[in-house]
């Protein structure tokens, strides 16, 4: 089927061919640190792999994440076109090792070897207007996964009520207690409000902005800014060996959410910031 091969396509560029914007920021970080430096030296490591990575057509990373897919689609096509497609492509993928696999049953802790299982690859649809298709890729590394945090506001411990000072302070403790794991520098995704589902996916579609892609709330995106030059005070740095830069961008949304409850959801993604997007329009596919 054309549609496998071009999702195929999609997975093979979000596994090797880290996107412009993050390699930019990378780049960036790594003229900030002295010669001789520790924090110089893992960059130098990590913009080494880049390359390799695109030159070889090889995963950046041997954690090749989970998978996790937005399709917007228009109204009178079938979710089960797309699925179909998805899953064979994630399994040739997982062959032609772009993808290693990870997929694992929680029950019987026994790996289905071709990424897909119950919920695997995640697909998000939605049906919008458009004459086109989008389809997003997320690759989610389990150790940056790991360190995602939600917390409920007011927290009393971190003296943080439910305002945007609150919501500050956890994100600052979050990335705090994620030190030395996740691969930093990392990319913080943050989702303000809604329930204990839905912050965290608010979070997570943070990671389709690109590096300096500010939210076009004046608030937000003021509190983006302050976070992230907050955050690179830390001290932190790549891999956690200190360093000028311990997180390459800060996203931050908010969402209504239920009077009695107030929560911040954290998603932290590390350096191997895979993501990727294709449009199919006439027939004609196109991917950034
Ligand atoms: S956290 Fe990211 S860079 Fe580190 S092992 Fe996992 S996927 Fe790879």
């Amino acid at each position: 089927m054309e549609l496998t091969q071009s999702v195929l396509e999609l997975i093979r560029k979000a596994s090797t061919d880290l996107s412009p914007d993050v390699e930019k920021a990378i780049l960036d970080a790594f003229n900030k640190e002295k010669e001789g430096s520790p924090a110089r030296s893992v960059f130098n490591t990590i913009i080494e792999n880049i390359r390799m990575a695109r030159e070889q057509s090889t995963p950046m990373c041997q954690d090749t994440g989970s998978l996790i897919f937005y399709i917007d689609f228009p109204v009178g096509e079938t979710e089960k076109f797309y699925k179909e497609a998805i899953h064979e492509a994630a399994k040739e993928a997982t062959s032609l090792q772009y993808l290693r696999p990870n997929a694992v049953n929680s029950i019987t802790s026994k790996n289905s070897g071709n990424n897909i299982g119950i919920n695997a690859p995640y697909i998000h649809f939605r049906q919008w207007n458009k004459d086109e298709v989008r389809i997003q890729l997320m690759l989610k590394g389990g150790g940056s996964e790991n360190v995602g945090a939600q917390y409920k506001l007011p927290n009393s411990g971190l003296k943080a009520g439910r305002d945007i000072a609150g919501v500050r302070k956890v994100i600052i403790d979050a990335v705090l207690n994620a030190q030395g794991l996740g691969c930093a520098p990392g990319i913080i995704g943050v989702g303000i409000g809604g329930d204990r589902v839905t912050s965290y996916i608010l979070s997570k579609e943070q990671f389709f902005r690109k590096i300096g892609q500010r939210n076009p709330n004046k608030l937000l995106a003021d509190l983006e800014i302050g976070l992230y030059n907050d955050l690179n005070k830390l001290g932190i740095g790549p891999m956690g060996f200190g360093g000028k830069t311990t997180v390459l961008d800060v996203f931050v949304d908010a969402q209504a959410r239920h009077p009695a409850s107030f929560f911040v959801a954290i998603s932290y993604t590390c350096w191997a910031f895979r993501k990727k997007s294709m449009t199919i329009k006439n027939e004609e596919v196109t991917y950034d």
